[in-house]
């Protein structure tokens, strides 16, 4: 695998993590929105990704990653999330703070250490957030997991993982006791926000917004 500087291997993830929650081409919009930057300094950076064979990009069509691209991206979350493992089992940080530290040493990519790193942890299958850990080769394993936001209602569902890690989500998430490995029940969904309304185990009742049902996975 050819080097990459950290602001290409950060374009490649937030491709990735785009192109797989919305299955089609990612656009400069999203990308710059991901990143927190200006469409304008995308566009130079898709050009050179493009260069490097690692996506396809025509202009006006959104980016999509080339299989060279899509590996790439599959081991910086490899070692993102297997640092995100460390940082709970063995430096005891909580779901909440590890992301930003993770997203900082995920650019480590020795792979002999990184395999270290996966061994010395027991070779987990997911991170702390339930998402799951590609291998070296590669491979994610297939978990049938959907968005919350796509069950309709009456469907019964459990709490599998979270799409988003930032500190704020994930307090929200405690806050209002979402956790994973929790059973839910959609009980109403507004047409108008795409906002739902969902009942836990207990009989507890929740409304949920778009944006949060679209950052949760569940599985029916
Ligand atoms: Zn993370």
């Amino acid at each position: 695998m050819q080097r990459l500087s950290i602001t290409e291997e950060n374009y490649l993830k937030a491709i990735y993590k785009i192109t797989s929650r919305e299955l089609k081409g990612a656009s400069t919009n999203a990308i710059a929105d991901e990143l927190n930057t200006r469409a304008a300094s995308v566009t130079d950076m898709l050009r050179k990704l493009s260069d490097k064979q690692l996506i396809h990009y025509k202009k006006y069509q959104g980016v999509t990653l080339t299989e060279l691209g899509r590996l790439t991206a599959l081991s910086i979350v490899r070692r993102h999330r297997l640092w995100e493992v460390f940082l709970v089992k063995k430096l005891h940080f909580g779901w909440d703070e590890i992301h930003d530290i993770a997203e900082e040493l995920e650019h480590v990519s020795d792979p002999r250490f990184i395999n270290r790193l996966a061994e010395y942890l027991g070779n987990p299958t997911a991170d702390p957030h339930g998402d799951p850990i590609p291998t070296e080769a590669g491979e994610l394993p297939t978990n049938n997991q959907v968005l919350l936001a796509k069950l309709e209602v009456g469907e019964q569902a459990e709490v599998m993982a979270v799409f988003e890690h930032s500190t704020a989500f994930l307090q929200y998430l405690d806050q209002v006791e979402l956790n994973l490995g929790k059973s839910i029940t959609v009980l109403e969904k507004l047409e108008f926000d795409q906002s739902m309304r969902v009942r836990f185990g207990n009989g507890r009742e929740l409304q949920i917004s778009r944006e949060v049902a679209r950052s949760i996975f569940v599985k029916r």
